[in-house]
């Protein structure tokens, strides 16, 4: 007995390659496996809670190890098979093999542990995760890399962890026509001379396909980023691309000569056609440009914004603070019913598209200031700023301590916290409850189906008067 001891903490309870059958007890945050050998943990993506599996250990650490799936001895009853041809290969979605109903219970579960766990936070209402009822192409945005093969286009995904582009002809989570605009691009871009950036000597001219689509105006951009100014015939080949695309209002190049994975350059040019598209999301207009951030499953948007701004409860007379405003999709969504809304984010071009979303909707109500929510919102409150109600969406890392301060200071009646990080999410809510404050309920939203991601939104009373 002590002599396995020793040799589970030294290097597990099987060789690597060595191939065993494991019971799955349950799923990480990130949607792999957990199942236990001899006390020993193993991560095994692919599989799912109460199955059976033969798998092959791969990497073994000191307190667990990971494996690869052989077989399914013992399917679970929520195993489904994933409709995407390269479910295995892309690694976008990485819970396509179990029930949407299931994905729904384990979004709902992961913000139910955290809140508990991390939160320390007991017996509050935390609801069922509000799916979608047609939980595909729900993608208003889809950016695919380019490659050539037999001296044709290619496009795709990169193939998890490499940078071997796979073509492929459709994503099912994204639009339709971003599926189309690839397929064009492919055919008329070969007829044109177009070639494929490649990686290895920095040559050759297209990078990567850029498709943005306005599912309630129909309204499509195309942005294609190329490695240098010049496209050969670029009149036929833009004609030809224009007139095959249903809704096309605009085609832009971007140039990015860097030797770099980020997506963009620095110089966008319109080549055809408008600089931006619209969308709405409720009764709101926004426009979208090439660069602009915009939430990519405007469907969900509008039921995740719709309940922070239930959540808020406005009456017309309230001061509002939108902190990580973005280009204010939210703040015009609480401007609606607020006397005034203040908005911060830190990225200078997503507060001019701000300004210029809400003039577009003729809303005077709102105000944006660019800088550190943590910075911005102390100034303004030294300087006698008052909120009536607080609205945060930040990044994955969650608030910013000082931040948080300056909100328990403050003393706003309601803080709403929309979080795409259910563990930041609980992190501070606990600050939040020890500065007085009380949560009264929290609502998870997919906004990515068939991925591990879960955004929700929290509901926070002041208790302290
Ligand atoms: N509510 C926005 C998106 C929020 S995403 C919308 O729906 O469009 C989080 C935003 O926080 C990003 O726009 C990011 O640029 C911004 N951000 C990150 N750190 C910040 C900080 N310290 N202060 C203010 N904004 C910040």
């Amino acid at each position: 007995m002590a002599h396995k001891q020793k040799s589970i903490k030294s290097s597990g309870p099987v060789e690597k390659n060595e191939e065993f059958e494991i019971e799955i007890e349950d799923l990480t945050h990130e949607g792999n496996g957990v199942g236990k050998l001899d006390g020993y943990t193993f991560f095994i993506p692919g599989v799912l809670p109460g199955e059976r599996v033969r798998a092959k250990a791969v990497k073994l650490k000191k307190q667990y190890g990971f494996a690869r799936l052989l077989e399914i001895i013992t399917p679970s009853e929520e195993r489904v098979d994933p409709i995407c041809p390269v479910f295995k290969r892309c690694g976008g979605c990485t819970l396509q093999h179990t029930t949407y109903e299931s994905q729904l219970a384990f979004k709902h579960r992961m913000v139910e542990e955290n809140v508990r766990r991390i939160g320390k936070i007991e017996g509050v209402p935390i609801h069922p995760t509000i799916g979608m009822i047609k939980p595909w192409r729900y993608r208003n945005k889809s950016q695919v890399p380019f490659g050539e093969e037999e001296g044709g286009l290619i496009g795709g995904f990169y193939a998890m962890r490499t940078h071997e582009i796979i073509d492929i002809e459709e994503c099912l989570i994204q639009h339709e026509t971003s599926d189309l605009i690839v397929k064009k691009v492919k055919e008329i871009g070969k007829k044109h001379g177009i070639t494929a950036y490649r990686e290895e000597d920095h040559k050759g001219l297209l990078r990567h396909v850029v498709s943005k689509v306005g599912f309630a105006t129909g309204e499509v951009m195309v942005v294609l980023v190329t490695n240098g100014k010049i496209i050969p015939n670029e009149w036929a080949f833009i004609q030809e691309l224009s007139q095959t695309i249903p809704g096309i209002k605009s085609i832009v190049q971007n140039v990015n000569t860097k030797r770099t994975n980020v997506i963009f350059g620095d110089k966008t040019k319109v080549l055809w056609g408008e600089a931006y598209i619209y969308d709405t999301i409720g009764r709101i207009k926004f426009a979208i440009s090439a660069r602009s951030f915009y939430q990519v499953n405007p469907v969900q948007t509008e039921r995740l914004y719709s309940k922070a701004l239930e959540y808020a409860n406005l009456t017309g007379k309230e001061n509002v603070i939108d902190a990580y405003c973005g280009i204010g999709t939210i703040s015009l969504f609480l401007a609606q019913k607020a006397k005034h809304v203040y908005g911060v984010e830190v990225v200078p071009d997503a507060i001019e598209d701000a300004n210029r979303n809400a003039a577009l909707n003729g809303m005077e109500n709102v105000t944006f200031a660019v800088g550190e929510a943590e910075k911005v919102i102390p100034q303004w409150y030294k300087e006698g700023h008052q909120a009536d109600v607080i609205v945060v969406d930040p990044p994955r890392k969650g608030c910013d301590d000082a931040l948080l301060q300056t909100m328990i200071e403050m003393k706003p009646e309601r803080i709403v916290y929309v979080s795409c990080n259910p563990s930041t999410l609980a992190r501070d809510l606990r600050v939040l409850e020890d500065g007085g404050y009380r949560t009264v309920e929290v609502q998870p939203v997919d906004m990515f189906p068939h991925t591990t991601h879960v955004e929700c939104v929290a509901w926070m009373e002041r208790v302290e008067k």
